[in-house]
């Protein structure tokens, strides 16, 4: 099935983002004024009149500043023209034609996939009117005048696009690819280590003050597996927002989090566990997500012999009773164990979706609940007679017993336990049900 995939181009402040997030029937992206934009995801799906598509918003893979060079637009255009089957041209009534849009113009005019000059910023009819001058760019077809903010004229854009969808598309693509949200304070280290996955700069790790930016999803392939990241790279402090990006950066860790399958949380050895990542965590665990903790920045600890195994139980201490996340001590700076951590984040997404077979489980479990059986309350007896995976997303295990309502929290754990010992389930919450037989 073909994926019928639009691309936005433009230059910065015409609307692209904005006319992306119409497109995809959801506003993720926070605005921030102070700054211009900071961007959500770059990748989004929509439907229209029962064909669905892909939307790319290229302008999310460049630097978002107004000094927009040759070579920037070039990357976006290529991107655009090597993934899309109909190509958006944005620009913007009010400021009519420009340098940059020119430049656009000439480098599109190399591809040979349709495009369309969306004349954005067209509220009123009157206004609507000012598209004409686009003309002036040279392309032939039609100018569709827009509003992305008010909605305006976009219903006609669409209807030209998917006249050239002959299919209708998959509803969605991503289902089924895991998806992995990095998580972590402002300055762990999260940009840097998604960039390097990524192996080019995506997201704008930043030192430059006042850059902003919202959480951005990624494909991201490794030992021939797709995965999505979800990267909510911290906002930076801009002194007057300070507090309001604060607020939105948590609320994006915690949307990134009910959005993936995989909860990798990033700690800076420095500083070590804190209470926000303590939060996350109990948070990834009441979701049922898969969880990692890397521990980055290790090439600046002091090193002795029991550093590793210190630090570990202080983390294990202190997110007690959830004991089951692997830790994984990393340095992304000196690309030191980043490969263990892909490793691990891959085998917790296959501990996952482990089930297994019901005659092995009563084979080791019931042995152990001989072994050890529920203690007696009030003079009776727990027979636990046989154990079942069921069929669920996160692994769940029924015990079928006489007295379910007699089983300890104690003796749940108990078995929890005996079960991560033979059968793994590392980085993975179970659950636990009893019922009655
Ligand atoms: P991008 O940099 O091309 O992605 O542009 P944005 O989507 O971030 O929009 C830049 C600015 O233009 C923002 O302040 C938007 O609110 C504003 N804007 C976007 N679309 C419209 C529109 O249709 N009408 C008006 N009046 N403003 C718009
Ligand atoms: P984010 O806010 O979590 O996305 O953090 P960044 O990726 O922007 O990194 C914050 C700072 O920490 C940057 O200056 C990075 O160069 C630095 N950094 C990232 N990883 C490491 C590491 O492994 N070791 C050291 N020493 N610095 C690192």
């Amino acid at each position: 099935m073909a994926q019928n995939t639009i691309a936005i181009v433009g230059r910065p402040n015409v609307g692209k983002s904005t006319l992306f997030n119409r497109l995809v029937g959801e506003r993720k992206a926070i605005m921030d004024n102070e700054s211009g934009v900071t961007r959500d995801r770059h990748y989004g799906h929509g439907n229209w009149t029962g064909k669905y598509f892909t939307v790319i918003d290229t302008g999310g893979y460049v630097r978002g500043s107004d000094d927009i060079f040759e070579g920037e637009i070039r990357k976006q255009v290529d991107l655009a023209i090597n993934e899309a089957d109909v190509i958006l041209f944005m620009v913007d009534v009010d400021a009519g034609v420009t340098g940059l849009d020119q430049e656009f113009a000439d480098v599109l005019r190399r591809s040979k996939k349709p495009i369309y000059i969306v004349a954005n910023k067209a509220d009123t009819h009157a206004r609507g009117h000012l598209a004409g001058e686009f003309y002036a760019l040279g392309f032939e077809g039609e100018i569709f005048p827009v509003s992305s903010q008010n909605g305006s004229g976009t219903g006609e854009l669409l209807d030209a696009v998917v006249s050239h969808f002959k299919e209708e598309g998959i509803e969605n693509p991503e289902a089924g690819i895991p998806r992995i949200a990095v998580i972590g304070r402002p300055n762990v280290g999260k940009s840097s280590f998604v960039n390097l996955l990524l192996g080019e700069d995506r997201n704008i790790v930043t030192d430059i003050a006042g850059t902003t930016r919202d959480s951005i999803h990624s494909h991201y392939k490794a030992f021939g597996k797709e995965f999505i990241i979800i990267d909510t790279a911290g906002l930076r402090k801009k002194s007057k927002v300070h507090e309001d990006i604060e607020f939105y950066s948590v609320l994006r860790s915690i949307r990134a989090l009910e959005d993936s399958d995989i909860c990798v949380m990033m700690l800076d050895a420095t500083r070590g566990i804190e209470a926000q990542d303590m939060n996350i965590i109990g948070l990834a665990d009441k979701n049922r997500k898969g969880l990692v903790i890397l521990v980055n920045k290790w090439d600046l600890v002091e090193k002795e012999t029991n550093t590793v195994r210190d630090m570990e139980k202080a983390i294990l201490e202190r997110i007690a009773p959830i004991a089951y996340p692997p830790i994984v001590f990393i340095s992304v700076e000196n690309k030191q164990r980043v490969h263990k951590a892909i490793e691990t984040i891959i085998q917790v997404h296959e501990n996952r979706s482990m089930k297994i077979p019901t005659s092995k489980l009563n084979d080791a479990m019931l042995k152990e609940i001989e072994r050890y059986p529920p203690p007696s309350i009030k003079g009776k007896f727990v027979k636990i007679k046989y154990v079942t995976q069921l069929p669920t997303n996160t692994p769940t295990f029924a015990f079928f017993c006489n007295l379910p309502q007699y089983i300890k929290e104690s003796y749940a754990r108990f078995l929890e336990n005996r079960l991560r010992e033979h059968f793994g389930f590392e980085g993975v919450p179970v659950n636990l049900v009893f019922r009655k037989k």
